[in-house]
């Protein structure tokens, strides 16, 4: 029924149309705890951290999620991981880490602007939940 599409059924998750808040801090709009940056990506720490270091590395150009990503995303997707890798060892992680990509409802993703977790600190647990 098209009356009832797209109709107002707010939640915590974005809605598809919506500007993410990971745009708004690429954009300077809001604030951040920004730990790297370059003109492909950024890195930040993440606002509900759940380690003891835990920060985000998304790409600047707008990717949905790891399931939106095409063959021309190669060079930006490993770029992203040779930056988290720099990150870790520049925050001292050498006991270990871990990178986490959430994709879409199953994967657990809220924000929808790929990103790349990473986590470190402590001792983390496996599985996940
Ligand atoms: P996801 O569940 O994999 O989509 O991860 C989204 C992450 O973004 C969560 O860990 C949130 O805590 C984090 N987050 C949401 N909003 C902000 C923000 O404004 N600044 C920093 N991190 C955020």
């Amino acid at each position: 029924d098209e009356v009832c599409h797209g109709a107002g059924d707010r939640s915590e998750e974005e809605s598809a149309d919506e500007m993410t808040i990971f745009k708004k801090i690429i954009d300077k709009e809001i604030p951040a705890d920004i730990v790297y940056e370059d003109d492909q990506c950024l890195a930040f720490r993440d606002v509900n951290p759940q380690a003891p270091v835990h920060v985000l590395v998304i790409p600047k150009r707008e990717i949905r999620s790891l399931a939106d990503v095409v063959e021309t995303d190669r060079e930006l997707l490993g770029h992203l991981l040779v930056v988290a890798s720099r990150i870790a060892a520049k925050l001292h992680l050498h006991d270990g880490y871990r990178t986490v990509i959430n994709c879409g409802a199953h994967g657990g993703q809220t924000v929808h602007h790929l990103h790349i977790h990473l986590l470190g600190g402590r001792n983390l647990d496996w599985p996940p939940g």
